[in-house]
């Protein structure tokens, strides 16, 4: 498995992600969390490498080159910034559910626009009620002809400072449905949140609804379809996720055996002493193994194989749990220096803790694996 996974992303990206990653967005990764705010100029740099397209088929703008391709992807953007790795996942996530359940005017208004990145998608779910249980959510949507007429006030929404289209859940009369809205629509009033623990560069906001009129054909699937959907986009969100955490995992490792191969103390370097050395062994085993729970998840994916929903619950609540644990372990292993913003091992950490809460927290993932577990009696899922 290992070895296809590699090669699918040779195939599509290794020199076009890695490279750019050690160039041009690791570099830069610690001004965007300083600043919070990316500088749009990257939003160029990641189209110019088809990234935002990336989650879709070949036939409509995708790479063609598969899930795992796409796992490694995220985990190299995710090794090099956060932030922007979350604007990538929430963007994927709005364009995912367009291209599968969009009406076709909305497809030909938005896909290519957003496969270029010249339109960034935002996820607009959570709300004061409905935050592990979307279910509560209390936005609406009401027809008035041949529009529909949003309310709400929706949170934590990544990217909502700088998205141009929002994935919008609410109640309809027959149930929960989703709009794709364009967000200089009148009637949508965006506040900045500031001061969160991690991803800072991710330009998360507050959105407020009110009068807000939509066509018709900004309906994304059947009315009363809602959380139907939100379960296969947040899917995605998952996935990414979960791939963005290995690549802290990754970041972690690399720092870690930087410093330890550099810094001398009782007359010997950091890597002679045991107990760093059981911090590293640790982290580069949980590295693998994450890494591999990803690619399972991808495969099932690829295959079309519904067991790629559980999958991905495993990795992302795997995959989340150790990168903060790695990121915990890289401070300490720096000393002082972890604790200081001129090592990124401190962002790492930040940024790592939001992964177990963001997308379905660790332990909504481990009330969904131990309810899978138990309704088929922990069955094995074959991957070839
Ligand atoms: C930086 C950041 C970016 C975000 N981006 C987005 C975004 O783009 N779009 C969006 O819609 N939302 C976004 N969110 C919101 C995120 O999805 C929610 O915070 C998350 O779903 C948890 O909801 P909550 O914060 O209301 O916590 P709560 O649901 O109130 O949970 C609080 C605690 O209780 C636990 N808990 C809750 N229910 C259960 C249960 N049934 N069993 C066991 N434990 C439980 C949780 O695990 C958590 O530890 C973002 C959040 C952050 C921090």
């Amino acid at each position: 498995m290992a070895v296809r996974a590699e090669a699918a992303f040779d195939a599509w990206s290794r020199e076009r992600i890695g490279a750019f990653v050690d160039e041009v967005l690791a570099p830069r990764a610690a001004e965007f969390d300083r600043a919070a705010r990316i500088d749009t100029s990257i939003v160029g740099e990641f189209a110019a490498r088809g990234l935002w397209g990336a989650v879709l088929p070949a036939a409509e703008g995708g790479t063609g080159a598969g899930m795992t391709a796409l796992a490694r992807t995220h985990e190299e953007i995710g090794r090099g910034c956060s932030s922007m790795r979350s604007l990538l996942t929430v963007h994927s996530m709005a364009l995912y559910a367009l291209d599968r359940w969009g009406t076709d005017a909305a497809k030909s208004r938005w896909r290519a626009d957003m496969v270029a990145g010249a339109a960034l998608g935002a996820f607009c779910l959570t709300e004061e009620e409905a935050g592990s249980d979307f279910a509560a959510l209390q936005a609406s949507a009401r027809r008035d002809g041949d529009e529909w007429i949003l309310h709400g006030h929706k949170l934590w929404v990544t990217g909502g400072q700088l998205a141009d289209v929002l994935l919008v859940f609410a109640r309809t009369e027959v149930g929960p449905a989703v709009f794709l809205v364009d967000a200089a629509s009148p009637g949508i009033r965006r506040t900045p949140v500031t001061s969160i623990t991690g991803t800072r560069g991710s330009q998360v906001a507050e959105i407020v609804f009110e009068d807000c009129r939509v066509g018709a054909d900004a309906i994304i699937g059947p009315a009363g379809m809602g959380l139907a959907i939100a379960t296969g986009v947040l899917d995605i969100g998952r996935f990414s996720v979960a791939a963005g955490c290995v690549g802290i995992l990754q970041a972690c490792l690399n720092a870690c055996v930087r410093h330890a191969n550099s810094r001398q103390q009782g007359g010997s370097l950091l890597r002679e002493h045991q107990l760093v050395q059981q911090m590293i062994s640790t982290i580069a085993t949980n590295t693998r193994a994450a890494r591999l729970l990803v690619w399972q998840a991808a495969q099932l994916k690829d295959a079309g194989s519904p067991d790629t929903i559980m999958a991905t619950c495993v990795a992302k609540q795997f995959a989340a749990t150790a990168a903060v644990a790695a990121a915990n372990d890289a401070v300490q292993l720096h000393g002082a220096r972890g604790c200081s913003d001129d090592y990124p091992v401190g962002r790492y950490l930040r940024d790592a803790k939001v992964m177990e809460i963001i997308e379905g927290s660790t332990q909504l993932q481990h009330v969904l694996i131990a309810a899978d577990a138990c309704r088929n009696q922990a069955r094995v899922v074959d991957v070839d």
